[in-house]
């Protein structure tokens, strides 16, 4: 047997040879305004909630967890009828760790060899990873200048690789870009598998700006994806979902693990939910604050696209790397991601966001 106690010297996957786990840098700096989460943590009274559910939970961790989640999957539907304004039910409904543990669970299910998963660039850097790790072919279009679909090229390119799955992140990351009902209308009309609308970040939309949600009663290979990682200020708890037909929940559950999702977890999730208004609470100031940020930054000549997200992304700078090191230097951390020249910042407290901006005047002064 070989001594080689390298990677190298391991029977890896000929296509995962020389890639690296994907991540933003983990620094630890005063401001971290790198990975969109929400800057305020859940108050004493959420946080001895969630605990207590926990502690309830633990009584019975000698036992598998409800293997289907229904309890939490009413609670969820119940949430996104709230919101969309659609009726949904638990059947409607999955959950699983992270929006990222969905979307790679509908690949599992909707891609795999032989087929296709169409995106448009820029946008979240981990759809190309799914795809890998499901032997799905990936495929990314181009994005419009102003960062929203230009449909004709879409269309193409549905035409051409007849995708079983096209994703789309509405608000899109990195860029903020909301798409409107009328194209997602328009690719659920023509696309000939699934489209998968990710709004990771759609409770941040802005007033006026509608949910994918709405279109679910019309169009059964639809889904919509949904995470408690922003909105509800949970990212620690790993709760995405999807909302979508029976039949698109029953295909998930073909390749879900068995009790993929822990009684820990499920506890949590349902505790956080039953202080939805209270969690939900600092959405409304995150986005007169991202508003605010966007104006700001304009302001004093820069581009920033507009935003339905908790993050603007905001540019161009001949040397991108230079400004974010240089906000780095006075701790704080952003996200050097997006096209050339571009930067992206979340969107922190009030204080995080005058550390950020008077950082960025020093820096863009020096
Ligand atoms: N979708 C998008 C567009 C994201 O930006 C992120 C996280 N950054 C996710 C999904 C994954 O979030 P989570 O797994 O925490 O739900």
């Amino acid at each position: 047997m070989s001594t080689d106690w390298t990677l190298a010297g391991l029977p890896l996957r000929e296509e995962l040879r020389g890639e690296s786990p994907y991540g933003a840098p983990q620094l630890d700096v005063p401001v971290a305004l790198n990975v969109n989460e929400n800057p305020y943590p859940p108050s004493e009274h959420v946080v001895a909630q969630i605990a207590a559910a926990v502690a309830d939970a633990a009584r019975s961790l000698n036992r598998y967890p409800d293997r289907d989640a229904l309890a939490l999957r009413a609670d969820l539907a119940a949430y996104l009828t709230a919101d969309g304004g659609v009726e949904l039910g638990a059947d409607q409904v999955w959950a699983a760790n992270g929006s990222n543990e969905i979307m790679l669970q509908l690949l599992q299910a909707f891609g795999g060899p032989g087929r296709t998963t169409v995106s448009f660039a820029p946008t979240y850097s981990m759809y190309p990873e799914y795809a890998r790790d499901t032997h799905t072919d990936w495929v990314a279009g181009r994005r419009a200048e102003d960062f929203g679909l230009d449909l004709a090229q879409v269309l193409e390119v549905l035409e051409k690789h007849e995708p079983s799955v096209v994703l789309l992140a509405s608000p899109n990351n990195p860029t903020g870009t909301a798409l409107s009902l009328a194209d997602i209308e328009t690719i659920a009309d023509v696309a000939p598998g699934m489209v998968v609308i990710d709004e990771a970040y759609g409770e941040f939309r802005r007033a006026g700006v509608p949910s994918a949600l709405s279109l679910l009663p019309a169009f059964p290979r639809l889904v919509v994806i949904r995470t408690m990682s922003k909105a509800f200020a949970l990212a620690g708890g790993r709760l995405g979902y999807l909302a979508a037909s029976p039949a698109v929940v029953d295909a998930v559950r073909i390749v879900r693990l068995p009790y993929h999702l822990s009684a820990i977890t499920q506890a949590a999730a349902r505790a956080a939910l039953a202080n939805a208004a209270e969690l939900l609470a600092a959405v409304d100031e995150l986005r007169a604050e991202r508003d605010r940020t966007v104006a700001w930054l304009r302001g004093i000549g820069l581009q920033a696209a507009d935003s339905d997200a908790n993050f603007v992304l905001f540019g161009t700078f001949a040397d991108r790397h230079a400004v974010w090191q240089g906000l780095l230097d006075r701790g704080i951390l952003i996200r050097e991601t997006g096209p050339d020249g571009w930067l992206r910042v979340s969107i922190g407290t009030p204080d995080e966001m005058t550390a950020f901006r008077r950082a960025l005047e020093e820096v863009r002064n020096g």
